[in-house]
């Protein structure tokens, strides 16, 4: 759908999925979804802006409570099937999942040389002090690669624009609602917008690569002083189980006790794989740094270095679902960084 149309040099694509920022309120004060339209007149600024913007509005407008992988690939090859007509894409998202679907699309996208960024709000468009207007805008202003050319999936919220698979939803009431702990951000909106160009992933040298396969036979186990042997073993033997993010202490610690152990090395001995993940906001995991990892290497625990829990999980179902049959290989870049979601 074009939304402005003139004779203008660059173009943006805007890929509707839905969230806060384009609810309206019923009766009885809960939110539900409206379509586009309603958000570009809720934004007249746009009119002014210096390049054409388009929409595309999936099948279905969601919560962001309800994406899924199959959305993520539906986003995915919205992108690659514009790739060429556009300079940049807007993806306007709930803010729940966000940091899920912005690692997502990172890792399904190889070869990325134009600007995606996810951005929403924590009020709706239609309220008076919505923060939508001023994300939306600098979103688009950022997309629309006038000022910079970003070659990455990234998200833009209250100022600042983070680098997708490094961002975290940190706060469900605040304006700045996102952080990327262990990664500086990638531009700063003031009265000019500040890019960090030395920190922009490397502009591609080969064509874009779209791999849209999720496995989602995947669990995430959160560690806590006093959990049981019963909840570790029925979460590990869930039937299928491939692939299994630990979320553990500090630097990657967690019980020593030999119950808990066997019980990851009788997983490992299935076939299932297992990502040691910090709970910490800030940091990096480091197998061996303190006695609590070093039985965990020894039987085959993969640490993930200073991962988010957001990109630890996609990128495990990434892996699974485009490697099958090939858990070395999977292992292998699991410990490394494949669109700069872990410092090396
Ligand atoms: N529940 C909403 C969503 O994630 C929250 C938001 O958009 O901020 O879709």
């Amino acid at each position: 759908m074009p939304l402005m149309r003139g004779m203008k040099q660059n173009k943006v694509l805007i890929v509707y999925t839905g969230g806060t920022i384009g609810m309206v309120q019923d009766e009885n004060g809960s939110l539900h979804p409206f379509a586009l339209d309603r958000i570009y007149d809720a934004v007249p600024q746009l009119r002014a802006c210096s390049y054409d913007i388009d929409s595309v509005t999936l099948d279905r407008i969601i919560d962001s409570s309800n994406m899924t992988p199959d959305l993520w690939a539906d986003i995915a090859r919205i992108i690659e099937r514009e790739y060429d007509h556009y300079d940049g894409f807007v993806v306007l998202h709930g803010t729940d999942t966000m940091a899920y679907t912005a690692s997502a699309l990172s890792f399904m996208f190889k070869n990325l040389g134009k600007p995606v960024v996810l951005t929403g709000s924590q009020l709706p468009l239609g309220m008076l002090r919505s923060d939508g207007r001023e994300n939306i805008i600098c979103a688009l202003e950022i997309a629309s690669g006038r000022l910079a050319t970003i070659p990455e999936v990234c998200i833009f919220f209250e100022s600042h624009l983070y680098r997708g698979n490094r961002s975290t939803k940190m706060n469900a009431e605040n304006f700045d609602a996102f952080e990327s702990y262990n990664y500086p951000s990638l531009a700063k909106v003031g009265i000019n917008i500040s890019f960090k160009e030395h920190l922009f992933m490397p502009m591609p040298t080969e064509p874009l690569q779209v791999r849209t396969n999720f496995d989602t036979r995947v669990a995430v186990l959160k560690l806590f002083p006093g959990i049981g042997e019963g909840v570790v073993r029925s979460l590990l033997g869930a039937p299928d189980l491939q692939g299994v993010v630990v979320e553990t202490y500090g630097s990657g610690n967690a019980p020593t006790d030999d119950w808990f152990i066997s019980a990851l090395e009788d997983a490992i001995s299935r076939g299932v794989i297992v990502l040691n993940v910090t709970q910490c906001k800030a940091g990096a995991v480091k197998m061996r740094q303190y006695a609590a990892s070093c039985d965990m290497d020894r039987i085959g625990v993969v640490g993930a270095g200073d991962i988010t829990i957001e990109a630890a999980v996609t990128k495990m179902m990434y892996l699974l679902g485009n490697y099958p049959g090939d858990k070395e290989h999977v292992k292998l870049r699991l410990s490394q960084s494949l669109r700069g979601e872990i410092t090396e």
